[in-house]
């Protein structure tokens, strides 16, 4: 059976309720929201595994039943004494959310900290999912551990995918930024980058600079997103412009990126080209723009 392997942090999310004051907890953060997908997509036709660095605290233990619940497997996520899990709390004012984060000691920023645990969680896969978020929280040498880790197993057959997820805030200067994301993008072989990010960033004027800078650094597949506007898909067959699903009433564009990305993979796992994949990734995405959260369970049920 495929497994497939998602390196990052998940946090505790405190989302508002109507009564002022009011939060309920629940679990999010990129690289898991593109699990959860996966897992969703793929039942029990893939196993879908997460690896991070949790504490051993009551609320650690509550995120590892959390993924155990949505058939994310555990068996390698790393536990730390000393630490406890970052969280995250939305604000909502005048309908406009915005975001308070407690994740600079979360136990997450050590998970590279031995190549031989990354090795271990990897042996066996057939995929690696990672993103610029997952870089971000790591300390240098940490990042250079997991890339180097990326490479060896993209060398001995793995298949590694990489969502660049730009976030300059996490990042020291936006210079260290780039550097990191162009060495990791030149360990991968599936780049998906969103468009608004790269162009501020990398200065791409159009989203098709964005396709070949990535497809230059050696990806065999970049898929540009771009909100609702047209997406890229580049192969070794070129490059084709793609229109992403039509929607009328946006509510909240959280994990859009994140849903898509497990869209794209589970569809190209199922069998589907790369255009199709694109095609099923963008209805997905497209379902969950239209609900409030990242993890919408009514998006899978609609497909
Ligand atoms: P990210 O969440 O990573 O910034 P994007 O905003 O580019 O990613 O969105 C990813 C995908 O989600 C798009 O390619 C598109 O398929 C879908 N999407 C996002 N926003 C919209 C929108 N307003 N209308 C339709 N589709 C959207």
């Amino acid at each position: 059976m495929t497994r497939i392997v998602c390196i990052g942090e998940c946090m505790v999310e405190m989302a508002p309720l109507d009564t002022v004051g009011t939060y309920r907890m629940g679990f999010a953060g990129d690289t898991l929201n593109t699990a959860w997908y996966l897992a969703k997509l793929l039942g029990d036709r893939a196993q879908i595994g997460y690896f991070t660095a949790v504490g051993t605290d009551s609320l650690s233990d509550q995120m590892l039943d959390f993924l155990g619940s949505a058939k994310i497997e555990t068996t390698f996520i790393l536990r730390r004494a000393e630490q406890t899990v970052g969280l995250y709390m939305i604000q909502l004012q005048d309908g406009e959310r915005s975001f308070s984060y407690w994740r600079g000691q979360s136990a997450a920023r050590t998970l590279a900290q031995s190549g031989k645990d990354i090795a271990k969680a990897l042996d066996g896969a057939d995929i690696a999912y990672f993103s610029g978020i997952t870089l971000a929280i790591l300390p240098e040498q940490d990042r250079d551990t997991l890339l180097e880790q990326l490479q060896d197993f993209g060398s001995h057959g793995g298949q590694v995918v990489f969502d660049p997820n730009l976030r300059p805030k996490l990042w020291h200067d936006t210079a260290t930024m780039t550097s990191a994301i162009t060495k990791a993008a030149q360990c991968s072989h599936v780049v998906l980058p969103s468009h608004e990010d790269e162009a501020t960033w990398f200065g791409d004027a159009t989203p098709m600079d964005t396709a070949k800078r990535y497809t230059d650094l050696g990806a065999s597949i970049v898929v540009v997103k771009n909100g609702p506007g047209e997406i890229i898909l580049h192969t070794e067959r070129g490059a084709q412009h793609l229109a992403p699903t039509h929607v009328v009433n946006v509510v909240d564009t959280t994990a859009a990126g994140d849903s898509f990305n497990a869209g794209f993979l589970a569809a190209c796992y199922t069998g589907l080209s790369p255009e199709h994949a694109v095609d099923t990734a963008a209805q997905l995405a497209a379902r969950v723009v239209t609900h409030r959260g990242a993890l919408v369970p009514e998006a899978i049920k609609a497909s």
